[in-house]
């Protein structure tokens, strides 16, 4: 069973105490002291959300319930659903926002309140809005693969120029699961190689689907395209190529492990998987990674898509974990990816975020 996601935010906030104050300092000190303790909450501790998307909103999207306890059969008799995720019945559902305007205003309005910097990702032109409307917030990232599925690759110059003078910094999402095709391909190799050039870090999709995407939503979509031992070509024809496994190849742990212990260059985001999945499962792989000993190389991330209460429910899934230290927790919420993606050192203690310029 899941918890309904009703008391995630109290542990996240820390009214301060109020000061100490002489009896000579009067009631009226007091009162002010008082009122702005209330109403100005200390920030909490910095997040880094290594996975961000800038799809958006749209009227009529329904409300989703986070941590669905069980993927239904469906019959090729009938109509199917759009996606596998059962019917089912939470607490708090939560809302996709109306419009992507209200998307945006909405989780940038949760990234201040929460003290969180994010990897956001998406086409050039809506990835810069985001960083205009937020520039100490967000880190920008951009595929050639922006279009998961539609097999329509952007151009090297293209992406040569957002890296080198739009100010990107990170490539991805890489959707190339959903074309069916490997990360090795060598049709795809020339982005690759761009990245290793540029040392730009690539965040490459394995793993998660949802229920029925290749019967349903996505045709070419292969669950074996996702292994992350497919990854192995690719970085041994690029040594110091940057890599995050997405959704940290979910739900292939034994190979997920197979390719950390291969090449420790790698690291993995539990975007995604931290919410789409039943909440016993969603514990369990992230606690394997861990346990296995690969604890700075786990990072954070929502895999935000239209649901802009997202944030706080995942930030909620490392905060409660029985199975991780105050400083594992941290490291997951922040450090591991302040180190993959260099951020510097003198921006990372920030507490008003760290993507800088
Ligand atoms: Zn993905």
């Amino acid at each position: 069973m899941h918890r309904a996601p009703t008391s995630f935010v109290r542990s996240r906030y820390h009214r301060p105490r109020t000061a100490a104050i002489t009896l000579a300092s009067g009631l009226a000190m007091f009162a002010a002291a008082s009122a702005s303790a209330q109403s100005a909450p200390t920030k909490p501790p910095p997040v880094i959300d290594i996975h961000v998307h800038t799809f958006g909103g749209g009227p009529g999207l329904p409300p989703m319930c986070p941590f669905p306890p069980q993927f239904l059969a469906s019959d090729p008799k009938t109509k199917e659903g759009t996606i596998g995720w059962s019917d089912q019945n939470c607490v708090l559902p939560l809302k996709g926002a109306a419009t992507p305007d209200d998307y945006m205003k909405e989780v940038l309005a949760d990234y201040e309140r929460l003290n969180v910097t994010a990897v956001v990702m998406g086409d050039e032109a809506s990835v810069n809005k985001w960083k205009a409307a937020a520039p100490n917030r967000i880190i920008k990232g951009t595929s050639f693969t922006n279009a998961p599925g539609a097999g329509k690759y952007e151009s090297l110059e293209k992406l040569r120029a957002a890296y080198t003078t739009g100010g990107f910094k990170v490539m991805g999402e890489i959707g190339l699961q959903y074309e069916g095709i490997s990360p090795s391909d060598t049709s795809v190799d020339r982005y690759f190689a761009l990245a290793e050039e540029l040392d730009i870090p690539v965040g490459i999709h394995m793993g998660t689907g949802g229920s029925g995407r290749a019967n349903i939503g996505s045709p070419k979509f292969r669950g074996s395209m996702g292994n992350p031992l497919l990854l192995e070509d690719l970085l041994a024809r690029h040594p110091k190529l940057r890599v995050w496994v997405m959704h940290a190849g979910y739900p292939m742990i034994d190979n997920m492990l197979t390719l950390l212990q291969a090449n420790s260059h790698v690291y993995v985001d539990v975007a995604g998987l931290i919410w789409s999945y039943p909440r016993k499962e969603v514990d369990s792989y992230i606690q394997r990674l861990v346990e296995a000993g690969f604890e700075d190389r786990v990072m954070f991330g929502t895999d935000q898509l239209v649901w802009p209460k997202l944030m706080e429910l995942s930030i909620e899934v490392i905060d409660r974990a029985s199975y991780l230290t105050p400083q594992q927790k941290r490291d997951i919420l922040y450090n591991n990816a302040a180190r993959f993606l260099r951020l510097d050192k003198s921006t990372t203690t920030s507490s008003n975020g760290t993507a800088g310029k």
